[in-house]
């Protein structure tokens, strides 16, 4: 999400006249976008504001000023603080404001005040973004913002706000307007997507499976994917839609964050590992080959090796294509930040070590498992050298191919000839027509090269 975020900036910017450039040195203005949801990342805008500061420095010497603006989570946890920490700030801009990112310059420009904007205003905050532009054949829309529930390692319910989804007609009209511009796949994005309830045109509230069934109807869209979603709102017609639209891609990431019941408990995930585990054999039923991504937390407090156990147990009983887990890290001002058993940095440290090795082996048999298998790829990107193009395969698995005929945007019939832990390499049939053959002029020149 901060990735479509920082997209959208980009855009209300240049509207302002300004370009997007690679080299600090050369920056009229700089937007660092940040994450709040552990300590690390938060950090790392402190130390990456010192590296602004002295680009800033650099350019003042040669007469040049720089306008430093802090975005996202972070800024809207810590506000005014953030400008006391490192003053050469002159902007804070909160998630759900950044849409007045230019009215905001304007103010700084006037009152050469230090502006902080972290209020979540009424107005429509995607109203003020419309005119989305794609920067790949693959793109991101947000559907749904927020969070209601409150799990007790979590800052998103703070920094984000509640949940909110957009109306559908709103998020057709982006999807219209990304495949004018050669967009394929379309990935909805949301805290707790698959909470959608987004108003339809007949005034009735939609599922994410109704709004994925819209969207599949749309012409040029061959792909579409969602994430993230929760345990709990995986609802029947969404587990019918894996098995019954042809268009949603057969790969889900579904967190469970721990394996132990008692520990799910304290973390008020309010779903037990039973759950999951029956949930997954239902979804799998529906789409036997469905790749399953997770995310999982190891040392949240009072956790013990037995509950570490259950979550390796968990692991295995699955079986994962990727997953993304995490040291549970003490967020300021959330309820598990005051439990007193905190577990010890060392002991976190080994658990995240054992857990990441099960799940590195996972994926790389996983990867394995498609070797020799036919599959369509949509190519997104230039690779390392001429020749090869980068796709991703219906799983999100990223494939590198030989082609001398096929361009950017293309989807192409393939055979999986090797696997890595991180990719798939594969060569195209003979018989491979492209899909579509959309031109893609907007898209190619977007590329980085
Ligand atoms: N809404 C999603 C997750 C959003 S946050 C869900 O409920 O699954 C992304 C991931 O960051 C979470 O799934 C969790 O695994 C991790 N995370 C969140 N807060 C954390 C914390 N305090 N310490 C460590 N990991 C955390
Ligand atoms: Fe955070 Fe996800 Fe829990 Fe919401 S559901 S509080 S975003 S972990």
């Amino acid at each position: 999400m901060n990735v479509y975020d920082a997209e959208r900036m980009a855009e209300l910017m240049g509207d302002e006249g300004f370009e997007l450039t690679e080299d600090m040195t050369d920056a009229d203005m700089v937007i660092l976008n940040t994450c709040h949801i552990r300590e690390k990342a938060a950090e790392k805008v402190y130390s990456e504001l010192g590296r602004v500061r002295k680009s800033k420095e650099n350019r003042t010497e040669t007469g040049k000023n720089t306008i430093v603006a802090v975005a996202g989570c972070v800024a809207q946890a810590e506000g005014e603080e953030i400008i006391r920490r490192a003053p050469v700030v002159d902007m804070v801009v909160g998630p759900q404001s950044y849409q007045n990112l230019p009215e905001l310059l304007g103010e700084f420009n006037t009152s050469g005040k230090p502006v902080i904007e972290t209020e979540f205003p009424e107005e429509d905050k995607f109203k003020k973004l419309a005119g989305i532009t794609a920067s790949s054949p693959s793109s991101f829309v947000t559907v749904q913002e927020g969070c209601d529930k409150f799990c007790t390692f979590c800052v998103v319910p703070y920094t984000r706000g509640g949940e909110y989804s957009r109306p559908v007609a709103d998020i057709l009209e982006d999807a219209k307007r990304l495949v004018d511009q050669g967009v394929k796949e379309l990935t909805l994005l949301g805290q707790n997507v698959n909470a959608y309830h987004g108003k339809g045109q007949d005034g009735k509230d939609h599922s994410l499976a109704a709004l994925l069934e819209t969207l599949s109807e749309l012409n040029g869209i061959e792909r579409l994917r969602f994430t993230t979603s929760h345990p709990n709102d995986m609802q029947d017609d969404l587990i019918d839609a894996h098995r019954d639209n042809p268009k949603l891609m057969p790969y889900l990431h579904l967190p469970f964050q721990s394996g132990s019941n008692r520990i799910l408990k304290a973390m008020n995930r309010r779903h037990t590992r039973e759950h999951y585990i029956k949930l997954v054999a239902r979804i799998r039923e529906a789409r036997p080959d469905l790749a399953l991504s997770t995310d999982i937390i190891v040392g949240f407090p009072g956790e013990t090796d037995q509950d570490f156990e259950d979550t390796m147990d968990l692991v295995d009983r699955i079986g994962y294509a990727s997953a993304y887990s995490f040291k549970y890290s003490s967020r300021p001002g959330t309820p598990a930040a005051e439990h007193e058993q905190q577990v010890d940095e060392e002991v976190k440290k080994q658990r995240l070590a054992l857990l990441q090795k099960r799940l590195t082996s996972q994926q790389k048999s996983f990867n394995e498992s498609k070797v020799g298998q036919q599959m369509t790829v949509l190519l997104e990107k230039n690779g390392r050298h001429e020749g090869q193009l980068i796709g991703r395969s219906p799983y999100l698995q990223s494939v590198h191919v030989e082609v001398e005929h096929a361009k950017i945007g293309d989807m192409i019939d393939v055979t999986i000839e090797g696997a890595t832990l991180n990719s798939l390499k594969a060569v195209i049939n003979p018989s491979s027509s492209k899909v579509t053959t959309n031109e893609l002029k907007t898209l190619e020149s977007n590329q980085p090269a």
